[in-house]
């Protein structure tokens, strides 16, 4: 069954030097023999793009192409592919040769792809039979991490292959990514925690402009707020401005409201208030935000009525009950005083520079497999699974994938996140570690 995919399909780039088997890997994919135009001397072959479908799952796969003649050298025709891909993919594949092993323009091609913020995925070709795997250990020296040991010609492993392409590719393709205008702030919170209060206190300081879209709107959804230099889009803001009472019933769509612009937003800011106890209704309002994966700044409201008895306490509220978003940004704030509002900016902007960071695959497997040679995932029935392979598949938030042999217990999963919160911080953000077993 195909999954409904609108819009552009997610780009695979396969990048090798010539003779690798870059064409025999496509034609591998694609399940049949595609006219691929016959390499002529002194002719330069496009990059040409073939559309695939793996397991339900469409997708363009780009041939990046035979060497450039034009170029001063194969090594810069490879560079130059590399960079390419980078540009335009969404994961990338460097094919090499593991009869030949890793040459120098290999070598040149693994140095760009280690910088990539792309999925990049290292292909041992014409693995044929078991008996050739023993030179596919060598190009770990690549620096990218697992090679995958794949037969272009024969198909062996190519659908292991496959299943790790698509299971780095983001959700979106990188077209999507970027948007254009304000960056959009949901501005959530139980009932009285001040949200109108702080939506008019920014009004009032930053001169908001109330957005009318295209001058059609009578009742204008959100507000336009400029803050510590820049605009923001506040999100569903009309029934903040216009109070709705809060009788019974109401609570019902205030949390349908929440949620609507919580999925409309990249990043919430849950109002707290400092002078009442943290409550199931505020933890449900966090929830809501970290289960829809957007990013998240805590702002607690009412400072201004903290004394130090109160204060004492809330740290220690804070301690117990937001133990698990302690990652979460933090500010506290007076709606009414107008007290750390002016710091909500850079909050916001920490937040949302968190839930986009991309960190390169190479790095990414270097750091793992020393925390793995250190502190193996714990056996199970006798046999510790193996960590072959860690890749970040998306961001917005940041979503890691770790290849495994086997099974890998929550609390070694919960690890693996902390370890990679203490390396690259990702204040913020929720992110997510998933496993993926083979074998
Ligand atoms: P490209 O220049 O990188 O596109 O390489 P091609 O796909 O044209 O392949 C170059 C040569 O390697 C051809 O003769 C292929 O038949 C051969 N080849 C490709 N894949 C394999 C493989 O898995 N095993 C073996 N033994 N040969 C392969
Ligand atoms: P909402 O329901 O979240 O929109 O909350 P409101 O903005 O209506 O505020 C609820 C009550 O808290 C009102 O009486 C506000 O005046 C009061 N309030 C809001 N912010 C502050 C603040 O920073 N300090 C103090 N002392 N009171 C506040």
């Amino acid at each position: 069954m195909t999954e409904n995919q609108d819009g552009p399909l997610p780009v695979v780039a396969i990048v090798g030097r010539p003779n690798v088997g870059k064409s025999t890997l496509v034609n591998r994919i694609l399940g049949r023999r595609a006219a691929v135009v016959q390499d002529v001397p002194g002719v330069t072959r496009d990059r040409i793009s073939y559309e695939a479908l793996w397991n339900g799952k469409r997708f363009t796969v780009m041939d990046t192409g035979g060497w450039d003649p034009k170029a001063t050298g194969i090594g810069a025709s490879i560079t130059r592919q590399a960079q390419f891909a980078m540009e335009t993919a969404d994961v990338i594949v460097l094919v090499v040769d593991s009869q030949v092993g890793a040459t120098d323009t290999d070598l040149a091609a693994a140095r760009v792809l280690r910088r990539s913020d792309r999925p990049v995925i290292l292909v041992a070709n014409k693995v044929d039979d078991e008996r050739s795997e023993a030179n596919v250990a060598e190009l770990w020296s690549l620096g990218l991490g697992e090679p995958q040991p794949v037969s272009a010609l024969h198909g062996r492993s190519s659908g292991d292959l496959l299943d790790l392409v698509l299971d780095a590719m983001p959700e979106a393709p990188r077209e999507q990514e970027q948007e254009e205008g304000p960056r959009r702030v949901a501005l959530v919170g139980r009932p009285n925690v001040g949200k109108s209060s702080l939506l008019n206190r920014l009004a009032k300081d930053e001169r908001s402009v109330v957005d009318s879209v295209a001058g059609t709107t009578v009742d204008p959804v959100d507000s336009i707020v400029t803050l510590g230099g820049e605009e923001w889009r506040f999100v569903d803001t009309a029934g903040l401005r216009r109070k709705v009472n809060t009788a019974s019933g109401m609570e019902y769509y205030a949390s349908l409201r929440t949620e609507g612009a919580i999925q409309s937003a990249e990043v919430a800011v849950v109002l707290l208030a400092a002078d009442e106890v943290i409550s199931e209704q505020d933890q449900r309002v966090i929830s809501q935000v970290v289960d829809a994966g957007r990013a998240l700044v805590i702002a607690f409201n009412k400072w201004d009525t903290l004394d130090e008895d109160r204060h004492d306490q809330l740290e220690r509220e804070v301690e117990r009950d937001l133990a698990r978003i302690k990652w979460a940004t933090r500010v506290n704030i007076s709606a009414t005083t107008g007290r750390g509002v002016g710091k909500l900016a850079d909050h916001l902007r920490w937040a949302l520079a968190s839930w986009e960071k991309r960190v390169p695959t190479a790095e990414l497997n270097q750091f793992v497999r020393a925390l793995v040679q250190e502190t193996p995932p714990p056996a199970r029935g006798g046999r510790a699974p193996k960590i072959k392979y860690v890749t970040q598949a998306d961001i917005r938030p940041p979503r890691f994938v770790v290849f495994s042999t086997g099974f890998l217990e929550a609390g070694y999963r919960r690890f693996l996140e902390r370890k990679l919160r203490e390396q690259w911080g990702f204040s913020g953000t929720p992110i997510e570690v998933s496993v993926k077993v083979r074998e």
